[in-house]
C-alpha cells in the first residue's frame, strides 16, 4: 500500500501541483526569498538551519545590512557575529561557521560564492541541503533538497518512513517528487505548510490543501468525517 502510493507518479504530481498552487496564494514572504544574490541566500540558509523562519526574520535584515559582503563579514570580530545571532540558539557554532565561510570566500574567491556542490559542501557549516538551496535559489540550478521539514511532510502525506536528512531514500524520492524543475515554490510551500498547518503534534488538516491527498489524514479521519 505504502509502496504503491509512493511510487504512483499521478499522486506525486497531484501533491506537487497542490503545494505550488497553495504557495502561490498563501506562501509567506521573506527577504531571502526576494533575492537571488548567492551571498544573501547562503547566509539566510545557514541561519535557517534548525531555526524557524520567524526567528531568522528578527535577525537577518540587520545582519545583512551590517555585513553586506563576505569581505566585510570576514573582517568582523566573531564575538560581534555571535551577538547578532544570540536569539537563534547555537550562536557559537553558527558564528564560527559563518565567519570561517566568509573568510574563505573573501580570501580564496574574491568574495564570490561558488556554484558547484563540491565546493559549497566544503564550506564550514554548509551541508548538502544548504548547498542545494544556494544552487537552486541563487544560481537557478535545480537540486532536490531534504531536511527535517521535508521528511516530516513527505512521511505524513505519502505514508513513507524516511528517517531524516541522512536517509538516501528521501533524497531519491525528492528527486522524483521535485521533478526536473525542483521548483523553489514546492520547497517554500513545504516549509510554510509545516509551519502553519502540518504541525508536528496536532496537524490542522481542516485548513490544509493536501487533506484529500494525504495518507496520514486518510488514516485518521473518522467515519463522520472528523479527525
Ligand atoms: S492533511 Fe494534515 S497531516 Fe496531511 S499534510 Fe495536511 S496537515 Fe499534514
Amino acid at each position: 500500500m505504502k509502496h504503491s502510493f509512493l511510487s504512483d507518479a499521478g499522486n506525486i504530481t497531484l501533491v506537487r501541483n497542490a503545494l505550488i498552487e497553495w504557495f502561490d496564494k498563501e506562501g509567506r514572504s521573506f527577504p531571502w526569498r526576494e533575492t537571488t544574490d548567492p551571498y544573501r541566500v547562503l547566509i539566510a540558509e545557514m541561519l535557517l538551519r534548525r531555526t524557524t523562519a520567524a526567528a531568522v526574520l528578527r535577525v537577518y535584515p540587520k545582519f545583512i545590512k551590517q555585513f553586506d559582503s563576505p569581505t566585510k563579514l570576514s573582517k568582523a570580530r566573531e564575538s560581534t557575529i555571535r551577538r547578532h545571532l544570540n536569539t537563534l540558539g547555537l550562536q557559537s557554532i553558527r558564528a564560527k561557521h559563518i565567519h570561517e565561510t566568509a573568510k574563505y570566500l573573501a580570501k580564496k574567491r574574491a568574495g564570490s560564492v561558488p556554484d558547484s556542490m563540491l565546493e559549497l559542501e566544503s564550506l564550514p557549516g554548509v551541508g548538502r541541503y544548504v548547498g542545494a538551496a544556494v544552487l537552486s535559489f541563487a544560481f537557478g540550478q535545480p537540486e532536490p533538497m531534504v531536511d527535517g521539514n521535508v521528511v516530516h511532510l513527505v512521511n505524513r502525506v505519502f505514508g513513507s518512513s524516511f528517517k531524516g536528512a541522512a536517509d538516501s531514500r528521501a533524497w531519491e524520492f525528492m528527486e522524483r517528487f521535485g521533478g526536473k524543475k525542483q521548483d523553489k515554490r514546492l520547497y517554500w510551500g513545504i516549509i510554510d505548510l509545516v509551519a502553519t498547518a502540518c504541525l508536528r503534534r496536532v496537524p490542522r488538516c481542516g485548513q490544509c490543501p493536501l487533506s484529500n491527498l494525504c495518507e496520514y489524514h486518510g488514516r485518521n479521519v473518522k467515519e463522520d468525517g472528523t479527525t
